[in-house]
């Protein structure tokens, strides 16, 4: 299957190794990719797993995976990345009552033991 990410990849060459453990994303943008397929796929672990440790209080596995699950994940779109641990993306699904949907974020990430790491987003228009 073609990857969710929309990288014109397979999932088993794009984000699938990162789902699995196999790999560590190499980049912030890679991982921002590979997020966005566990939302699609839903992998609410993989979520969890890649939000800084100390940010994960602040979000439940269980809601990440329904949210993954309720929605369609049609298409990323990665705008830019001002900075090596920032990415601006538009993420479109289809919402649970057949209402696409736009999710417009510039996300945060850090790498901490040579791992990089969801720290948090701004929401834009
Ligand atoms: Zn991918």
């Amino acid at each position: 299957m073609n990857c969710p990410c929309c990288s014109g990849k397979s999932y088993d060459e794009c984000c699938k190794p990162f789902h699995l453990g196999q790999r560590h994303a190499p980049t912030a943008e890679t991982l921002m990719r590979s997020r966005f397929s566990a939302f699609a796929i839903p992998n609410g672990d993989y979520l969890m797993e890649t939000t800084l440790p100390t940010k994960r209080k602040l979000h439940n596995k269980e809601d990440l995976q329904e949210w993954g699950e309720i929605n369609q994940w049609t298409k990323l779109e990665i705008v830019r990345a001002p900075s090596a641990n920032e990415v601006e993306f538009r993420a479109f699904y289809i919402g649970e009552k057949g209402n696409p949907q736009l999710h417009h974020e510039l996300s945060l990430f850090q790498k901490l033991n040579d791992r990089w790491y969801y720290v948090s987003g701004e929401f834009l228009d």
